[in-house]
């Protein structure tokens, strides 16, 4: 059973290969950003609690995220096996996570913050939660997604001040977990710089038969 956790910079293609993950390994993905995204779009209250944080860049408070992804992990689907995108990303909500559920595979799909500074700025998302990338991925028609047909735009936080904020809270915070997942073996990285199929290929072989 796959219980995987996705790790790398902002940018660095997490979401397209957790994507990849539900196709290929019919697994869930559980997007924390996504379901921030999508409350706040909807205007839940859960929506209105994290937009102050979202918007600037700074991480939600850890009693509401935590939660959160644990209740969406206790439901049925998750149950023979889940792919996380953006959790944990301190070193408490990892804690909270390995008490519950035994990592299988800790990967770091790892870009430089210049490269992640580049992509960024040219991201455009849907509330659908689909990505493309104005110079790699372009929409068929522009400025409309592919899957939904609604209207694309950029994230505020993709904007280059909250972006290097971003950078500097994953350095701080995020990468001393890695250490947890070090400790016991299911830490792997990959070079996230590649074509998106290379990267998949690095991964699949990590992942093994
Ligand atoms: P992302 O799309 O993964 O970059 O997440 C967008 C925003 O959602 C982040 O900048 C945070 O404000 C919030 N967020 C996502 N995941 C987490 C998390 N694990 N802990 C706290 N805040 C999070």
């Amino acid at each position: 059973m796959y219980k995987i956790c996705l790790f790398g910079p902002q940018g660095s293609g997490k979401g397209t290969q957790a994507d990849l993950m539900i196709k290929e390994l019919d697994i869930p993905a559980v997007v924390p950003g996504n379901i921030f995204r999508h409350n706040i779009s909807e205007k839940t209250e859960l929506g209105q609690k994290v937009e102050e944080y979202t918007k600037a860049g700074k991480l939600v408070p850890d009693e509401i995220t935590i939660e959160m992804i644990q209740n969406r992990l206790s439901e049925p689907d998750c149950a023979s096996g889940f792919v996380v995108d953006g959790f944990p990303r301190n070193v408490s909500q990892a804690k909270s996570l390995n008490d519950r559920h035994d990592i299988t595979h800790a990967l770091l799909i790892n870009i430089s913050d210049e490269e992640a500074i580049h992509r960024l700025s040219r991201r455009r998302v849907c509330d659908c939660g689909a990505t493309y990338h104005l110079d790699y991925n372009a929409p068929e028609k522009e400025g409309i997604c592919n899957d939904c047909g609604k209207e694309l735009y950029q994230r505020d936080d993709d904007k280059e001040d909250v972006i290097k904020k971003r950078l500097n809270i994953y350095h701080q915070e995020t990468e001393p977990i890695f250490d947890i997942y070090k400790e016991k073996g299911v830490f792997h990285e990959v070079d996230g710089k590649q074509a998106i199929p290379k990267v998949w290929e690095d991964i699949k072989k990590i992942l093994g038969p």
